[in-house]
């Protein structure tokens, strides 16, 4: 039987889509370049052009205005308090205080994700889907971003 979030979900992704394209155009014009342990990593991960990720240190991740999308986005996990960071397209939210080469390197396996896919349009049905119907814990694609953290650079 599909799930709540299953049903909804093409409602939900143009918004979705629309939220994070906006957060990515975002923090590509503000957030810093890897350094060179960063894009280090990054490589080691499988990104093709570790160079256009940017990463944005904030306080809390931001949530989406959308009251339909930000409670589907807290209740899945996906941006929810216990969350260190998101990644959007090229750009990367990170919490501050949380930064290591462990969080690094999961999102940037998931830059690889979507470089892989081809686009955010591409990505995100996909990732979405998966969250809907397996939840955040056992999607395939966090599992891979997982099984991709590197402690050392
Ligand atoms: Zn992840």
């Amino acid at each position: 039987m599909p799930t709540d979030l299953e049903l909804r979900l093409p409602s939900l992704l143009p918004k979705a889509i629309a939220w994070v394209s906006a957060q990515s155009r975002l923090i590509l014009e503000t957030g810093s370049p890897l350094d060179e342990r960063g894009l280090r990593l990054a490589r080691a991960v499988g990104v093709s052009y570790p160079e256009k990720i940017r990463v944005s240190a904030v306080q809390a991740l931001p949530l989406p205005d959308d009251p339909e999308l930000q409670s589907v986005a807290v209740e899945t996990g996906l941006l929810g308090p216990q969350m260190i960071g998101v990644t959007l397209g090229y750009g990367v939210y990170v919490r501050e205080g949380y930064i290591s080469n462990r969080l690094i390197s999961h999102e940037c396996r998931h830059v690889h994700q979507y470089e892989a896919a081809g686009s955010i349009e591409a990505f995100l049905p996909v990732y979405l889907h998966q969250i809907a119907t397996v939840g955040y814990h056992d999607a395939p694609l966090e599992i891979d971003a997982r099984r991709h953290e590197l402690d050392v650079a």
